[in-house]
C-alpha cells in the first residue's frame, strides 16, 4: 500500500482480505523526481500533485503533468502516488462488489452479457474480461516511451511501458507485469520526446473526481510542417493503455493538417468491438484522436 486511495476502499468493503499489508509510504528513496543524463526518473512514491507541479515535467514532458492534473480530486492527488496510479486495480463494478467473475477467479463475466452494465468497458482485445485500465497517467507514460523499474528479492528489471501493462490473455488477475513479490520503484522517462508537441484529453461523465470513459495522450514531433514521428495512446478502451501504432504509422510523413488529423481518428478505431452499452466510445475515441493530432501537430 502506498497512498492507500485504492487499497483502502477494497479493505473497507472486505472484498480483498490480505493476510498482511505492507505500507511502503515511508520509503524516502522512492520519492521525488530526479534529472538523469538520459531524462528523468520519478520515484514510485512521488505524489500526483508533485508530478503535476514539477517544473521539469511541465517544461519537457507536459503530457504527464496534464494527465496527473486530471486524476480524481486534489485530496486524492495529494496522497495518491505514481506507483499506485499505475498499479491500481480494475474499476469494473461487478468485480469491485465482490462478485465471483473471471478476474476474481470465477468462470463468468457479468459485464459481457446482453444486460450487463458495460458502458465503461473495453472496445479492444478483450479475453473473457472486458474491464479497462483506469489510470490517466498510463497513456501519457506510453506516449513518452517510459520505462518501469521493478524490484524484487531476485533483483531489478526494467520493462518498457508497452510491456508493463498486461491484458487478460497474459494474466487475468493483474493489470501490470509486477509480480506478487515485486514492487515498482521508479518510472524513467527518456529525453527522446522532451519538448515534443503534446496533447492530453480525458472525457468522463463528470468533470471532476471521475474515471475516464476515454482518454488520449500524444507526443508528436513536427518538422517543416510534416509529422516526423509520434507516439499516441488511449486509455479506457482496453485492459492496457492502447498504443495506437496504426495512427502513428498513418500520420508519419504526412503534412500536419486537418486531413491527417481526420485520417488518424478513423485509423484509431479500426478493429473496435463495442459491447451493448459502450458503442458511444467508438466515435468518442475517433474524435479525441483527431483532436490530439490536430492540436499537437
Ligand atoms: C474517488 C476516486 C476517484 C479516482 N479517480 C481517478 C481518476 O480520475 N483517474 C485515475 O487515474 N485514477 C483515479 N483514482 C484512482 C487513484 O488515482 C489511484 O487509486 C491513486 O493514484 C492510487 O495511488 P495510491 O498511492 O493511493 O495507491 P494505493 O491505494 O496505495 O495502491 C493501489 C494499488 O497499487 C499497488 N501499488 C502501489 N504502489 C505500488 C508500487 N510502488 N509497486 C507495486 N504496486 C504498488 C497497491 O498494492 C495497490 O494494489 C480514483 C480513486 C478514487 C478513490
Ligand atoms: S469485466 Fe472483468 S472484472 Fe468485470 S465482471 Fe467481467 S471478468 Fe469481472
Amino acid at each position: 500500500m502506498a497512498g492507500g486511495n485504492d487499497s483502502l476502499s477494497w479493505f473497507k468493503e472486505r472484498i480483498k482480505r490480505p493476510k498482511a499489508v505492507i505500507d511502503i509510504s515511508g520509503i524516502a528513496a522512492l520519492k521525488g523526481v530526479r534529472e538523469t543524463p538520459d531524462g528523468i526518473e520519478i520515484g514510485a512514491l512521488t505524489t500526483l500533485t508533485e508530478i503535476e507541479r514539477n517544473p521539469v515535467i511541465r517544461a519537457k514532458y507536459r503530457v504527464l503533468a496534464d494527465a496527473a492534473r486530471r486524476v480524481a480530486s486534489p485530496q486524492i492527488r495529494n496522497t495518491g502516488t505514481m506507483g499506485g496510479n499505475l498499479a491500481q486495480d480494475a474499476r469494473c463494478w461487478y468485480y469491485r462488489y465482490g462478485l465471483p467473475c473471471y478476474r476474481a477467479g470465477g468462470n463468468t463475466c457479468f459485464a459481457d452479457t446482453p444486460e450487463g452494465v458495460n458502458r465503461e468497458h473495453a472496445l479492444f482485445d478483450a479475453d473473457r474480461c472486458v474491464a479497462v485500465n483506469p489510470s490517466d497517467t498510463a497513456p501519457a507514460l506510453v506516449a513518452l516511451d517510459a520505462k518501469m523499474v521493478i524490484k524484487g528479492s531476485k533483483g531489478e528489471r526494467v520493462v518498457s511501458s508497452d510491456e508493463f501493462f498486461i491484458g487478460p490473455k497474459t494474466d487475468i488477475t493483474r493489470l501490470t507485469s509486477v509480480k506478487p513479490e515485486e514492487i515498482l520503484t521508479a518510472v524513467r522517462i527518456p529525453n527522446s520526446w522532451a519538448g515534443a508537441r503534446f496533447y492530453f484529453e480525458k472525457v468522463s461523465d463528470r468533470d471532476t473526481w471521475d474515471f475516464a470513459l476515454v482518454n488520449v495522450a500524444a507526443a508528436i514531433v513536427v518538422n517543416n510542417g510534416v509529422v516526423e514521428r509520434s507516439r499516441v495512446a488511449s486509455g479506457g478502451v482496453s485492459a492496457v493503455p492502447r498504443r495506437l501504432t496504426v495512427v502513428e504509422e498513418v500520420i508519419q510523413g504526412k503534412p500536419a493538417e486537418e486531413a491527417t488529423a481526420k485520417l488518424a481518428g478513423q485509423a484509431a478505431i479500426r478493429g473496435a468491438r463495442p459491447l451493448n452499452y459502450n458503442q458511444f466510445k467508438v466515435p468518442l475515441m475517433a474524435n479525441l484522436v483527431t483532436r490530439a493530432v490536430r492540436d499537437a501537430a
